[in-house]
């Protein structure tokens, strides 16, 4: 797969985010367009958006089921399937590739990027968030129950998993307020309430339920069921984390928010970028063998911005790194009957490499607080009032990049009192 030119110009250069091999889908307003007062679907393309609620408006797309896309979000056409997700690309296609005879109905229908406001791309049904990073979880265990111990039992038999919370979930550019817990407080000592001192990012890639599931679905129907793909910060209390998690795992830490890109890249612009778990160290159960690659190489880094400070790339890490596909989680989350809706978002689970300027969250890169990190005019242990976490990621093409847009969240200060009326 090279470059597919497009007669949107800034799109053809190698290094654009949003080429026409991309067309990744948004929501967007912009100040004096038809999504002035209510929000429209969009695809990216160059330096442009592409107001693709209108072109269906106006008959120059037509999905079949339509109107799929007369509504600010994308879940009509996620949940249509696999045959409209492929027959939207290729009319999109076809409406932009350079020499289009269509080009004079599409051109009132770009909409300059720096000029939109990217909105929630889809409705978020239910959010799950697994832990499948065999480097991370080597981290974390070695930290809290020594190296010999660092994978729980199960760990190498099933990608773990805990339902989070499908409201907290928000787009790229949202601010995140430090949130207050209870904390463990010195032995046999009343825990403190107080405003979380160990703030944490998770770098993760996102995967984003098209076609709904009524009972169990092997590796490749649930491949087969995912729509995109988003890059996911999992925000992360720790300290409150390390109070409440046992024995019913994560719940007041990684409830504040979550933040995913604005743009979910479909699963037929990431097919070139197909790659394979790690060999398995014991073979898995046959229901969790995958078929086929269902990992990406994807790119990913992480910026660190203090307030009117220069950012500092944190790490750097590559999705290959998981050991489990999403399609994997998909299906063992199916496995008890659990039904999938179209829009279940499913987060990767933190993605470290295995070096020490790979690690995607803080509470690795310092080693749990003890090792800070060099970052422009200072270091961290972990997150500060008023920096911004930047994530990023890319796939490399022949000629052409994949982009996802930036996942960013500014952590403001905390509240002085939460409970203030
Ligand atoms: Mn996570």
């Amino acid at each position: 797969m090279s470059l597919m030119k497009s007669w949107v110009e800034s799109a053809n250069s190698v290094d654009a985010p949003f080429p026409l091999n991309n067309l990744p889908c948004g929501v967007f307003s912009a100040k004096g367009t038809a999504s002035e007062d209510e929000p429209h679907c969009g695809m990216a393309i160059g330096d442009f958006v592409l107001d693709v609620t209108a072109l269906e408006a106006e008959g120059l797309l037509r999905l079949d089921g339509g109107p799929l896309l007369d509504v600010p979000f994308w879940n009509a056409v996620m949940e249509a399937g696999p045959e409209v997700w492929a027959s939207l690309r290729a009319q999109i296609t076809g409406l932009l590739k350079a020499g289009a005879s269509k080009r004079f109905l599409v051109e009132d229908h770009l909409v300059a990027l720096k000029k939109a406001r990217l909105e929630m791309p889809f409705l978020v049904s239910e959010y799950t968030d697994f832990y499948a990073g065999r480097h991370h979880a080597t981290n974390v265990g070695t930290m809290f129950r020594g190296a010999e111990n660092a994978l729980p039992p199960n760990w190498l038999h099933i990608p773990i998993g805990y339902n989070g919370r499908a409201s907290s979930v928000v787009v790229s550019g949202t601010e995140v307020r430090r949130p207050w817990g209870q904390v463990k407080g010195p032995d046999h000592a009343v825990p403190a309430f107080q405003p979380s001192r160990r703030f944490d990012i998770e770098l993760e890639m996102g995967a984003v339920v098209g076609v709904p599931s009524e009972g169990p679905v092997t590796v490749a129907e649930a491949d087969a069921m995912i729509f995109g793909y988003v890059l996911l910060n999992d925000w992360s209390a720790r300290d409150i984390q390390a109070w409440e998690y046992q024995p019913l795992g994560p719940f007041q830490a990684k409830a504040t928010a979550t933040t995913i890109s604005p743009w979910v890249v479909m699963k037929a612009a990431l097919e070139p970028f197909r790659v394979s778990t790690p060999p398995r160290e014991v073979p898995l159960l046959p229901h969790l063998q995958e078929p086929g690659p269902m990992l990406y190489d994807i790119a990913l880094e992480v910026g660190l911005t203090p307030a009117g400070g220069a950012e500092t790339v944190i790490s750097r890490t590559n999705y290959r790194e998981m050991y489990y596909s999403t399609a994997q989680q998909l299906a063992h989350h199916t496995t008890s009957g659990c039904p999938m809706n179209a829009g279940d978002l499913l987060g990767s689970g933190t993605i470290s490499g295995p070096d020490k300027d790979s690690r995607g969250s803080l509470l690795e890169l310092s080693w749990g607080g003890k090792e800070p990190i060099p970052v422009a005019g200072g270091t961290r242990t972990f997150i500060e009032d008023n920096d911004t976490l930047t994530l990023r990621g890319h796939a490399q093409g022949d000629g052409y990049t994949i982009g996802f847009g930036d996942c960013a969240g500014k952590v403001i200060p905390a509240l002085s009192d939460p409970y203030a009326r």
